[in-house]
């Protein structure tokens, strides 16, 4: 069952009414009609041209409530023109089986514009820079083409970024963000047809309308097919936000798991670094990791615990704001499952993998959450927010007991399954459990379908548990070949390992600070002691603005100028006087 979005024009606006290829035109009609100033079927006609006077193209809305989407050859983002009939004119409309459609009658219309892309967002630079591009992968003209070097045929011609074949020869598992966006804009907004415009993306909505009263009360006393949401049917996504996750050095993934090395417990971090364009994939996005930020936390042997007090509130919105005046932000989350294999050869138990899981239910719910409160924006939804590109990292061991990173996102349909309250965890790690229908909550009927290897598709129910892997897709992962990390120097103490005792003797305090500042000198290009200076708040704005600006500018002579601050002469006082 594939869904899509079809457009009607009256008088009164254009409707969009989402529906499927089996579905009715009745189902359509209930949608429609409490949209349009008259609701009598008999005197409602419909075209897929703007003069509907021409008969060979009209047609009445009551001929053909019994017809499928399908059976009417409609397709997704196809415009159909409503006009109403006066009851002393005579009908022109003849029965059709099929209303052919075709873009390019309707681009000599002259529809009123509506609106375009919401241009007031405040998009990544990232996706303003893949927004200039149309992504076409060039071809050379190869040993089967006929013609000479000006010319072209099928198999040099340049192949659209989301071409399937491309994806499947280059071992690409999802295509970009950024292809798919191009994908759907050409689905909606054909080029010649610059009468409308529909946001190519939008999150789908699987919550009731608690509000709904077309005519009943509100669920639970009361439901409708307006305020009902629709059956779901979960397939792996096609796409994915970001494609790939590029650690700047291995040293910030070294100091990450020297925790789980020193003692045991797992660990948890917040990457922060930035999007950058990713040219393995067509279109693609990679995020660049420059620094790991551990926040307050129980960890444990098999698991660990979060700790969001409020001081890590007030933490957390002062490093993010240091790092947005470095250039950087949170691009997702990481966190060790790291079992040693016991093998004495420093090899780790594999336990995430095709037969097991990748990422548990709970980890997939959290990482919804995470991604839910970290949107992505774009100009091309309705509301300036489709999907997310936070990271979900689990460091765990491979198939031949190394350590190494793997990243994933859940998928769109995934955060909105749990934005609705849809889903929790069940007890078998890899399944997802759905959420029975109560006062608040309406589940829909729920089915994921699967590809056989016979290439047809299987569909099955999924109540009450399905495959958490349905929900996720998975990004590549590498460090660069010439690292060039924006934070280099020996790093200070990571914050928030105190509760790790004595397994890491030394804490971020002023005598080690005195220590590291003794030892390091101008070479001060860490983020942890970025971050554990300011927030001692010995420099003033403007003393700490100038160290932010030194560590990313590198520019010493802002360094000189910071070591003769009022601020960084106390500082050095204290601390001297400290130890
Ligand atoms: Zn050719
Ligand atoms: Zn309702």
């Amino acid at each position: 069952m594939s869904s899509l979005i079809l457009r009607f024009r009256s008088k009164e606006g254009m409707h969009r009414i989402n529906t499927t290829q089996s579905s009715n035109f009745q189902s359509i009609v209930n949608d429609l009609l409490p949209k349009l100033s008259n609701q009598n079927l008999e005197e409602i006609i419909l075209s897929n041209n703007p003069n509907s006077n021409n008969e060979s193209n009209s047609i009445k809305l009551s001929s053909i409530l019994d017809k499928t989407v399908s059976e009417l050859n409609l397709k997704n983002g196809d415009l159909l023109y409503i006009t109403y009939l006066n009851n002393n004119e005579p009908t022109h409309s003849k029965q059709l089986d099929s209303i052919p459609i075709n873009s390019t009658t309707t681009s000599t219309t002259n529809i009123s514009t509506s609106h375009g892309p919401l241009t007031q967002i405040k998009q990544l630079p990232v996706d303003d820079e893949l927004d200039k591009l149309d992504g076409m992968i060039q071809r050379p003209i190869s040993s089967m083409c006929r013609h000479g070097p000006k010319g072209m045929c099928e198999y040099c011609s340049p192949l659209s970024p989301w071409d399937e074949n491309y994806r499947k020869e280059n071992s690409i598992k999802h295509i970009s963000y950024h292809s798919y966006l191009n994908q759907q804009m050409t689905k909606f907004n054909k080029k010649e047809l610059n009468s409308s415009y529909i946001a190519p993306l939008e999150n789908p909505n699987y919550k009731i309308d608690l509000n709904c009263n077309e005519g009943h009360k509100p669920y639970p006393k009361g439901i409708c097919s307006k305020c009902q949401p629709s059956p779901i049917t979960l397939q792996l996504q096609k796409f994915r936000m970001v494609d790939h996750l590029e650690y700047s050095s291995h040293t910030i993934l070294n100091e990450f798991i020297n925790t789980w090395r020193n003692s045991g417990y797992q660990r948890f971090g917040y990457l922060y670094g930035r999007y950058e364009k990713f040219d393995k994939v067509p279109m693609g996005i990679k995020a660049v990791v420059e620094a790991i930020i551990e926040p307050p936390q129980n960890d444990e042997i098999d698991g660990l615990t979060l700790l969001n007090n409020s001081n890590w509130e007030n933490d957390e919105k002062l490093i993010d704001s240091i790092a947005s005046q470095l250039g950087i932000y949170k691009v997702g989350i990481v966190f060790t499952d790291l079992t040693d294999s016991g093998m004495g050869n420093g090899t780790v138990l594999c336990k995430r993998h095709k037969d097991s899981y990748f990422l548990t239910n709970l980890e997939i719910i959290m990482s919804g959450k995470f991604q839910i409160s970290n949107p992505n924006k774009t100009k091309y939804s309705s509301n300036g927010e489709f999907s997310s590109k936070f990271i979900t990292c689990v460091i765990s061991g491979g198939i031949n007991g190394e350590i190494e990173p793997r990243s994933y996102q859940v998928s769109n349909n995934g955060e909105s399954l749990i934005k609705a309250d849809l889903i929790t965890g069940s007890t078998q790690p890899s399944q997802i459990f759905v959420n029975n229908s109560n006062d608040t909550r309406y589940v829909p009927d729920i089915s994921f379908s699967k590809i056989n290897e016979y290439g047809l598709e299987i569909k099955t129910n999924a109540k009450p548990t399905f495959p958490g892997e349905f929900l996720l897709v998975s990004l590549t992962d590498s460090f660069p070949l010439e690292p060039n990390p924006m934070f280099n120097s020996k790093s200070y103490i990571i914050e928030n390992r105190e509760f790790l005792g004595d397994i890491n003797k030394d804490f971020q305090n002023l005598s080690t600070l005195y220590k590291y500042l003794k030892n390091q000198a101008s070479d001060i290009f860490d983020f942890h002691f970025l971050i554990y200076i300011i927030k001692l708040r010995i420099l003033n704005d403007d003393e700490a603005r100038l160290l932010i600006d030194y560590i990313k500018t590198r520019d010493i002579s802002k360094y000189n100028e910071l070591i003769n601050t009022g601020g960084w002469l106390s500082l050095i006082t204290i601390l001297e006087q400290s130890s």
